[in-house]
This record gives structure tokens, C-alpha cells and sequence, in this order.
């Protein structure tokens, strides 16, 4: 079922993902080579009790950190831990979330350690551009699919590929909420979109092929052909009048425009 949220319910959600967003600022500036990534989710789990928030991921389905770090050919959910070094030319996909008021959050982004390659920042920016061409779908009267569409023919016009086996997701009073938002096309139930829904849209980009497959710890997905991966994601609220994503102060989108 398909939950819409009211004005006030919306506002819950901005606090819970302004703190969000403002963590991975913190984060992203404490990347940098010899970092541990047990240290940068002891950094988010510090900055979101100073926040008064708590952590979205820590116990969900049992995940034992706050914070999901996957690092080059890792796409979502690495587990931190004191063994993992990042390393000089490394790109690292910072994926948080908090709950305010029982108001979920949930936001990521990729950059890179230290020198990075021309390859590598095209692959952060086309996946970010593709995030926020998604976005620009959310419109009242749209469907769902036309966010899948609009992620998918950016990534795939620059020659990368969309991830299927994890997709974006409603949210709200859980973290995981309805309906599934692929980053692709594909056929069969296709909500129509309508003010008071909220969706993280979340595409996971690859070099190689889509394929992915989950390692013996249960929880971190790599691509199958060890390509990078680059993963964005935001929480965003329809309104009447188009997007408002979440983590800053209410206002439309400014490049929202109905996709025919
Ligand atoms: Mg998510």
C-alpha cells in the first residue's frame, strides 16, 4: 500500500534528512587515504547523536553499523569495519540514514579518495545526473516508470549500466516502504504518481555489465565483472507543484518538468 504524507509528516521527514545530508558533508571531507571505514561510521553515528536523531540502518535486518560504506567494485551495503583502508583513487559510496520523531531519511553519495581518473568522475557525475534527472520525473499524474526511464536512458546514453536487482523505495514511518522504484524500465504495475508520496530514488550505476552478486558476509553486493559502481541517492517528496527533495528547505526542484 502506497502511503501519502501530510505537510507536517513531510517537515518530520526534511529534519530527519537535512541531518542526513549534512553527516555525508562531514564525511565526504574526512574521506582521504588511511582512513578506516569503521572510523567514517563512528563519525556519522557521533554527528547523529549530536543531532538528536538516531540511526535508520544500524539493526535493520540486522546490519550492525549506522552507516553502509562500499568502496569501487562494491555497489550498497559494505559493512565498515577497523580492516577496511581507503586508498589512495578509490571511490567510496557513503549510503546513511535517521529517524526523527519515527520520520525516516535516507540519502547517499560516491566520491573519491584522493586522486581520482577523468573515467571515474565521469561515472560520479553521470550517476548523480542520472538521480536528478529521476527526480526531475516526479510529478504529480507521472508514473513510476517514467523515473526508471529517465535514470536508465541517461546512465545507458553514456555507456554505463543500471543495477536491477536493487532499486529505490518508498518511504516514510519505515524505511523501506511502497512501492519499488526500479531504475529501469520494466513492464506490469506502474503507480501512478501523487502529491504526498515519498520515494528514495536511488540509482546504482555500472561500468561493466548490471549484473551483481552478494558476498559470504551476507550483506555487501559487488558487480559480477568487478567494474565500478557509483550509487546516489534522495528522499523526495511530490508535491503539487513537483519535487521537493527532503534534505533542504521546501521548495520545487527547479529543473522539475513533466516528462511526456
Ligand atoms: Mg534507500
Amino acid at each position: 500500500m502506497i502511503r501519502r504524507r501530510s505537510d507536517k509528516e513531510m517537515d518530520k521527514m526534511h529534519q530527519a534528512n537535512a541531518i542526513v545530508l549534512q553527516t555525508l558533508e562531514i564525511l565526504q571531507d574526512a574521506l582521504e587515504p588511511g582512513i578506516s571505514t569503521s572510523e567514517l561510521d563512528r563519525i556519522a553515528a557521533a554527528n547523529l547523536a549530536k543531532e538528536g536523531a538516531t540511526a535508520a540502518f544500524k539493526g535493520y535486518r540486522g546490519f550492525p553499523a549506522s552507516l553502509c560504506v562500499s568502496i569501487n567494485e562494491q555497489v550498497v551495503h559494505g559493512i565498515p569495519s577497523p580492516d577496511k583502508i581507503l586508498e589512495n583513487g578509490d571511490i567510496v559510496s557513503l549510503d546513511f540514514g535517521a529517524v526523527v520523531d519515527g520520520y525516516f531519511g535516507d540519502n547517499a553519495v560516491t566520491a573519491a579518495v584522493g586522486d581520482t581518473t577523468p573515467e571515474l568522475e565521469k561515472l560520479l557525475k553521470i550517476t548523480e545526473e542520472a538521480m536528478f534527472k529521476g527526480i526531475q520525473a516526479m510529478m504529480p499524474g507521472n508514473h513510476v516508470s517514467d523515473i526508471g526511464y529517465a535514470v536508465q536512458s541517461h546512465a545507458e546514453r553514456h555507456g554505463y549500466s543500471v543495477v536491477r536487482d536493487f532499486v529505490g523505495h518508498g518511504i516514510g514511518r519505515a524505511l523501506h516502504e511502497d512501492p519499488p522504484v526500479p531504475n529501469y524500465v520494466q513492464g506490469g504495475r506502474d503507480p501512478k504518481l501523487s502529491a504526498g508520496m515519498c520515494l528514495a530514488i536511488e540509482p546504482m550505476v555500472n561500468t561493466g555489465s548490471h549484473e551483481v552478486r552478494t558476498l559470504s558476509d551476507k550483506w555487501t553486493v559487488v558487480t559480477e565483472d568487478g567494474g565500478y559502481s557509483a550509487h546516489f541517492e534522495r528522499s523526495v517528496a511530490i508535491t503539487n507543484d513537483g519535487p521537493w527533495i527532503l534534505a533542504q528547505p521546501r521548495t520545487v526542484y527547479s529543473e522539475g518538468a513533466k516528462v511526456v
